[in-house]
């Protein structure tokens, strides 16, 4: 900073001259004129003041500020030699300051005008006030008008009323409320005239419709009232009064007895009459309440003309539903159908004598007297209406007839060779590319012959073709029944004819191992022949195959048996149409869902098609043949695993493809009530033999289940089985089932209950199993059905005869599969529990399921073979015969001793 003139000072501070002197002259410096000389020390000076004071006193209410920087760049001129040049950067922003004074002023305009605006409110308020004390009075004349109109029209609607109906004094408060909305708009003459011309109009409208509705339900009443005048005529039941009771005429028939009874009700109808103004709001009232009003109304109706005194004004329109029962029906499930509380149902019921619960069903005939008398329309139908209908149809639609395929159930004892002889024959038969699929487990397959498809079911025991029977279900068309030609006929044996001659299916039977030393068919002919079961070589009707599932040998002959049995049944299907089936079996798969199989029967069933099962329908997302290749369509006879059910149907449920979603639903939903019922019957069947037992004899000993499969086939035969079981003295109960691996819940159940947990082809998962060791439950596992029911036996008898009994003895699970095309599939594992041993047999288990049981075709660890790894460790295993192996798998070792059993 050096000297300078004020001049050059303004200069440089941007300022004009005038306004720096003047700053100046406040600062209280010397300096008066443009020239005079300002020294660097009052130049500071004025700085500060001009600080303190700029944009307050002496500036113009605006503050410019500058931001100056300088810089340096380098640049290369146009000989390419560099360049420094000096850079400034100038940036300025302006704030401007509000000006007190315009902003007194605008204030002051605003604060004006808006009094001004308070002032024509003012006036204008004063103005409407006026015209709305000239209103009201208008509004005060024509309502008083009105009312004397509506006086007069109340009192010849009441003359109506007493002659005959009970709706008068709802139409005569509609009338009035009506009458009240339209008077308080302020109307010219004409409009009146409109108004009255469209409120007579309608007025006689109304009376119409509850002269008509008066009559309906008068017809209604008298036609109740024959309804049960028929019933209890014959009954001598003294609840015969108390049935009438509630109904209107009934009522004027019993009489002063009742007055009671009806006075509570009629108070409650004053205190919802009397509040006139409300009505409008009582309308939302729930049915259950207008019920009621509507009854208490009728009945004093009906029993006399003075009760209309009590203005009952409500404006009931009641819903009237149509209500379908079937041969039964569920208490709860009919109080929903006519929607009111279950309660009401149950107490009408009580009227009528009949003591049930919710849950209980009671018969049509019952079901339509309570709906009756709840003013609804019992509608009845029979129980299989609907789909009756739907069979008819796709009966209907159904082309020619031609030769199907037979279908073939192996049956027979235990180890007789019956799972060898099929694999046998399917390995055999199934063309060598599709061979890789053959672990693939549907419950069915198909093979063909040189004289045509053969189709095997592969269900699990002779209880499951019982069971699947008893469901109505005829899967079966030949039941081919295995012997060993070494060990003859069995009990399972004798059980197997038992079952085919009682379903009337002709018999093949196989006499199996022939391979055999110690084969002796001809023995087991004769034992046969005991068993009426008569060679065809020695003069009988049943064909005889010898074979050995081994070697192979006889296969094909027993395959031209089956060929001429079938030829002999003329068995007819039709290829056309809409498909029908039967499930061979069911499962809920974790990543797909529910997986049925399906046999189809009639017609074709195609990918897309709307399948209903049972008390379950879907369309047909995925289609698989036995050999889990996807396919498009499958006709008669083929057995394919469907995707797309909402949950697993049962083993034996018909399938029907259906074109229209609403009648599957009718029909999957009236299935579903159906297996209700019996349930719900079941249970409390099961309860009421509970007490008797309690109360008779006191300790009948039972053996509680719970019970777990692999799949819905298995687990209905082993439900029906072990019930089969129960004899006077010792009761087997079946306290759980179902389908999939063993859960903390079913430890729990068994726990609880006392209940053995038996699983069949599944496992605990790991939770569960914990559980089971911290709490003592034994879980027992089998693959064998007659092994499980043996066992159960057994434990009702108390001989609990020491058996060979499994232990798991380690469980690894796959990481990772390699494949090799010399050696196969081996599993790189993780050792879970316990220990592997290369040399015990084991189970490949998948989501807890069994899928294969064999044995170890090696153990290692890194390179090295060992005899057994243990938990924490890793290995890598093949399993003999086996290369379907997936990640997750696990595998089980396990040995087989002898024991004391402990159900
Ligand atoms: P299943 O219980 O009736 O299904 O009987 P399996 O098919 O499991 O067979 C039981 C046992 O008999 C197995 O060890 C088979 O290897 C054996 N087996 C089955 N068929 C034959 C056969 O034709 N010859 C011989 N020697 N053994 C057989």
């Amino acid at each position: 900073m050096t000297d300078k003139t004020i001049q050059e000072l303004a200069e440089s501070v941007n300022s004009p001259v005038d306004k720096l002197l003047e700053q100046v002259r406040h600062a209280g410096l010397p300096q008066r004129k443009a020239d005079d000389v300002i020294s660097t020390t009052e130049q500071e000076k004025l700085a500060a003041f001009r600080q303190t004071t700029t944009g307050a006193k002496l500036g113009s209410g605006k503050i410019t500020l500058k931001r100056k920087t300088t810089g340096t760049a380098k640049v290369a001129d146009t000989s390419g030699r560099a360049k420094t040049i000096n850079v400034e950067v100038r940036k300025k922003q302006t704030f401007v300051k509000p000006d007190p004074a315009k902003i007194a002023e605008e204030a002051k305009a605003k604060a004006e005008a808006e009094a001004k605006a308070r002032q024509e409110t003012e006036l204008k308020s004063k103005a409407d006030a006026k015209a709305k004390a000239e209103a009201d009075a208008k509004v005060k004349q024509s309502e008083n008008k009105a009312k004397a109109t509506l006086e007069a029209m109340r009192a010849s609607q009441k003359k109506e009323t007493a002659k005959s109906d009970t709706k008068t004094a709802v139409v005569v408060k509609k009338r009035n409320s009506n009458a009240k909305v339209e008077i308080k708009k302020v109307e010219t003459p004409e409009q009146r005239k409109a108004r009255e011309a469209q409120a007579a109009q309608l007025k006689a409208t109304e009376e119409a419709a509850r002269r008509k509705a008066a009559e309906e339900a008068q017809q209604r009443t008298l036609e109740q009232m024959r309804k049960m005048a028929s019933k209890y005529n014959n009954d001598e039941h003294t609840t015969t009064v108390r049935v009438i009771d509630d109904s209107p005429l009934a009522a004027g028939l019993v009489g002063q007895a009742y007055e009671d009874s009806f006075a509570q009700e009629d108070r409650e109808i004053k205190r919802g009459g009397g509040t006139n103004q409300r009505s409008g709001k009582k309308g939302g009232r729930n049915g259950q309440e207008e019920q009621s009003f509507t009854k208490n109304h009728h009945k004093r109706g009906l029993k006399t003309s003075q009760s209309n005194k009590h203005g009952f004004e409500k404006p009931v329109k009641k819903q009237v539903y149509d209500v379908e029962i079937g041969a039964t029906i569920v208490v709860s499930d009919l109080a929903q159908k006519m929607a009111v509380k279950v309660r009401e149902v149950i107490k009408a019921l009580m009227k009528m004598g009949e003591l049930v619960n919710q849950n209980q069903s009671i018969e049509q005939e019952i079901a339509a007297l309570v709906v009756e008398e709840m003013g609804h329309n019992p509608v009845l139908v029979s129980e299989t209406a609907a789909e009756d209908n739907l069979l008819e149809a796709a009966e209907e639609a159904r082309g020619e007839q031609t030769t199907r395929p037979p279908v073939v159930t192996i049956m027979g004892h235990v180890d007789h060779g019956k799972t060898s002889l099929l694999d046998r024959i399917r390995r055999s038969k199934v063309a060598a590319g599709e061979a890789g699929g053959i672990t693939q487990h549907i419950g069915a397959y198909h093979v063909t012959t040189d004289k045509g498809i053969i189709t095997f079911l592969d269900t699990p025991g002779h209880a499951a073709f019982t069971s699947m029977r008893a469901r109505g279900a005829k899967a079966t068309d030949i039941v081919v029944l295995v012997v060993a030609a070494d060990d003859g006929v069995m009990p399972q044996t004798a059980e197997a004819i038992d079952h085919a001659r009682a379903a009337g299916t002709p018999i093949i039977v196989a006499i199996n191992k022939m391979d055999k030393e110690s084969a002796d068919p001809d023995r087991v002919l004769n034992e046969l022949t005991a068993k009426e079961i008569v060679p065809e070589e020695w003069g009988g009707d049943v064909p005889i195959a010898k074979v050995s599932a081994h070697t192979g040998a006889g296969i094909d002959e027993l395959l031209d048996l089956i060929s001429i049995q079938a030829e002999l049944m003329e068995l007819k299907a039709s290829a056309e149409g809409a498909a029908q089936g039967v499930v061979i079996e069911a499962r809920v798969d974790k990543g797909r869902g529910a997986v049925t199989s399906i046999l189809v029967q009639n017609g074709t069933l195609n990918i897309g098609d709307l399948v209903l099962a049972g008390s379950s329908y879907g369309r047909v997302r995925a289609m698989n043949d036995e050999n889990g290749q996807p396919i498009k369509s499958a006709g008669p006879s083929i057995p394919v695993e469907i995707l797309g059910l909402p949950e697993a149907p049962m083993a034996g449920d018909e399938v029907l493809v259906v074109n229209d979603e609403k009648k599957a639903r009718e029909v999957a939903d009236a299935r579903a009530d159906r297996e209700r019922q019996k349930r719900l019957e079941r249970q409390s069947a099961m309860r009421l033999e509970n007490i008797m037992a309690s109360m008779g004899k006191k300790d009948i000993p039972t053996v509680n289940v719970v019970l777990r499969t692999d799949v819905r086939g298995t687990l209905e035969a082993l439900n029906v089985a072990l019930s089969e079981l129960s004899t006077d003295e010792v009761k087997v109960r079946i306290i759980s089932s179902g389908v999939g691996a063993i859960t903390e819940s079913d430890v729990i159940l068994a726990e609880s209950s006392e209940a053995v947990l038996l699983g069949f082809n599944v496992r605990a998962d790991a939770t569960a199993r914990q559980k089971a060791d911290a709490d003592g439950i034994d879980i027992r596992y089998y693959s064998i059905i007659y092994e499980l029911i043996d066992d159960v036996k057994d434990a009702m008898s108390g001989k609990l005869a020491p058996e060979h009994r499994e232990t798991i003895l380690g469980v690894a699970q796959v990481r990772e599969v390699f494949r090799s095309s010399k050696f196969g599939a081996a599993a790189g594992c993780m050792v879970m529990e316990g220990v592997i041993h290369r040399n015990k047999p084991i189970r490949v288990l998948r989501d807890d399921v069994v899928v294969f049981q064999g044995e170890l075709e090696s153990l290692r660890r890194y390179k090295d073979v060992v005899d057994e790894v243990r938990a924490g460790m890793e290995c890598g295993l093949a399993v003999k015969g086996y290369n379907d192996i997936k990640a997750l798998d696990k595998i089980e070792v396990y040995d087989v001793q002898t024991i004391k059993r402990s159900l």
